[in-house]
């Protein structure tokens, strides 16, 4: 069996960086906090985990003073910056800068209405980076995750629509659709596509590589809602298409008789998993 592990797929550069931060700061100290899953993979924390990071939740990090803290790539509400000012907590900046620069236009989104209309943001309101991005404008946006989620809009004044930058670029053009139908004049709307390009375009281009082989093996997190949307892109287009998390799950991998098999993942896929994964699947379906 030929294995092929997708070249663009793993990590994205705000993942990378976030890692190689968390990596350097354990090469000189032992123990490093980090505020929520580093990445939403459990094999990348595992591994860690076991150099000495140690993944903290909200309430832990308040009980916390006189330390180091590293922020994720989601980034953080101000509250967060000012409790470590207060309690002597160096804060290591992981925040990805394609976050940071959004949570730049949201605040200024905000102040450019000075009051006056809404700041949409199409977001899942639980989501770390969207909690990050409303606390800038003390939670003044309204989060909406669907289009039928707009009956607490005032159309009649100015709209700035922004999105967290996982979300599905077509449902964000479709909200817009849906906004623009309900405006009072079109010139209200101030709409920015703010989503990432690292995870826009890894689905169309996963479609392609799972068309070039005969079994797709894709690599993700339990907890990672990218890895759910990425692997059903794979699925669209090759119906022998398996979502696993770990290496031991490969013996339970139905890949007899395939002559391809392609390996890919999301941008919180470590390569080093997806390695592992293809020398697994070498041995035991030679
Ligand atoms: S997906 Fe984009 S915004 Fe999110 S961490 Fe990666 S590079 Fe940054």
């Amino acid at each position: 069996m030929e294995v092929i592990i997708d070249n663009k797929s793993g990590f994205c550069f705000g993942v990378k960086k976030v890692i190689s931060l968390a990596e350097e700061e354990l090469k000189k100290n032992s123990t490093l906090y980090c505020l929520g899953d580093i990445v939403h993979n459990e094999e990348e924390i595992n591994r860690l985990s076991k150099i000495g990071l140690k993944v903290i939740d909200k309430n832990e990090y308040l009980a916390l003073n006189n330390c180091k803290v590293l922020i994720r790539a989601h980034g953080e509400p101000p509250e967060t910056y000012e409790h470590a000012r207060k309690n002597n907590i160096e804060l290591i900046e992981g925040t990805c800068p394609v976050v940071l620069k959004l949570q730049k236009k949201v605040r200024s989104a905000f102040n450019t209405l000075e009051g006056e209309g809404s700041v949409i943001i199409f977001g899942k309101p639980e989501h770390p980076e969207v909690i990050g991005l409303n606390g800038q404008i003390n939670n003044k946006a309204i989060v909406i995750d669907k289009k039928d989620k707009l009956s607490n809009i005032n159309f009649t004044k100015p709209i700035v629509l922004l999105a967290q930058t996982t979300m599905n670029r077509e449902n964000y053009w479709e909200l817009k659709m849906e906004i623009e139908k309900n405006l009072k004049s079109p010139d209200l709307l101030d709409s920015n596509d703010t989503i990432c390009g690292q995870v826009a375009n890894r689905g169309p281009w996963l479609e392609e590589f799972s068309k070039s082989v005969d079994a797709v093996v894709f690599v993700g997190g339990r907890k990672s809602s990218n890895s759910k949307v990425l692997y059903q892109h794979c699925l669209q287009v090759n119906k022998n298409s398996y979502f696993i998390s770990t290496v031991d799950e490969v013996k339970d991998l139905p890949l007899s008789g395939y002559s391809r098999t392609g390996i890919c993942g999301a941008t919180s896929t470590p390569r080093w998993l997806m390695e592992d994964i293809a020398r697994k699947i070498e041995i035991l379906f030679p």
